[in-house]
């Protein structure tokens, strides 16, 4: 039993919502949830991958149409796994899912982990060029965790970084986690990319970021991931009236 949640990072200096991140959630037989790490791996190793991420996109979009409709302006963002780069036709499903919702490209971005565009480099830039030239923004997630060196990164078309919750959640306590942090932060800013910082899970961890320039960020201490209506009446308190990041703190999460 397929299902959505969203999580929606904001502006780490506004604390104003900047868009939400679909997420598919699976229950077993059982009605018990099953971990996506753990259903992706399964519908990876079935060949099931590509259909996966093509309910997830149309999905997401259907929802998000409706929203925009009743005049919530918010800003997609999809999980894309390596195996769908792999795929010559992706970038044709994605442009006619954009079409079926009616959905103008530029409000969507495909996230891709960072280990994926390491492999058949040249066959994958030419998948992520066609997504580029479709109009939708393209994020690597994880960063930090996988190889994509600063020669790769000159190469590919991307738009925004997603620091990865491991170096986020160390960087209070590591001084290895909070340099990567930094050094990740200011590459975005030589590279002109936008960042969202991950796994924020505290008022403290959330200060340190902004006090770094970091732009905006997602975690628990922002908001979980929930259903869209849930999503929706969150965003309405945080854009009803302007708070502070370290007021936002006090109130009702998401
Ligand atoms: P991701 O895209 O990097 O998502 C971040 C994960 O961290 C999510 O787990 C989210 O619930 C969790 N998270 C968010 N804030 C915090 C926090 O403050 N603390 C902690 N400890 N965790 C936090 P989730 O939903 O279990 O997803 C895990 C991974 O599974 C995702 O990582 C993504 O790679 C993959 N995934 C999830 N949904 C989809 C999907 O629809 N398609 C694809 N291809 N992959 C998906
Ligand atoms: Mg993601
Ligand atoms: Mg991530």
């Amino acid at each position: 039993d397929l299902a959505l949640a969203f999580q929606p990072p904001s502006d780490l200096t506004t604390g104003r919502p900047v868009g939400a991140e679909a997420r598919a959630r699976w229950r077993g037989p059982l009605g018990q949830p099953v971990p996506p790490d753990q259903f992706i791996e399964i519908a990876t190793r079935c060949g099931l991958m590509h259909q996966l991420t093509r309910w997830v996109l149309n999905s997401s979009l259907r929802e998000f149409s409706r929203v925009w409709a009743q005049g919530h302006a918010v800003d997609l963002s999809v999980n894309v796994s390596p195996v769908d780069l792999h795929e010559t036709d992706f970038p044709d499903m994605v442009e006619h899912a954009l079409e079926t919702w009616s959905v103008d490209a530029d409000r969507v971005t495909l996230e891709i982990t960072e280990t994926a565009p390491v492999r058949e480099t040249r066959q994958v830039l030419a998948i992520l060029e066609r997504l580029r030239g479709i109009g939708v923004r393209l994020s690597i997630d994880d960063f930090g965790t996988g190889h994509s060196s600063l020669a790769l990164l000159r190469q590919l078309p991307v738009n925004e970084l997603k620091i990865d919750q491991q170096f986020v959640r160390g960087m209070r306590e590591s001084k290895a986690s909070l340099d990567i942090v930094r050094t990740t932060l200011d590459l975005s800013r030589n590279f002109g990319l936008s960042t969202v910082a991950e796994g924020i899970e505290d008022p403290e961890t959330r200060a340190a970021l902004r006090e770094l320039g970091g732009q905006s960020g997602q975690g628990w201490c922002i908001a979980r991931p929930v259903p869209m209506d849930q999503l929706l009446d969150w965003r309405q308190a945080k854009t009803a009236r302007p708070v502070s990041p370290d007021a936002a703190r006090t109130q009702p999460r998401g």
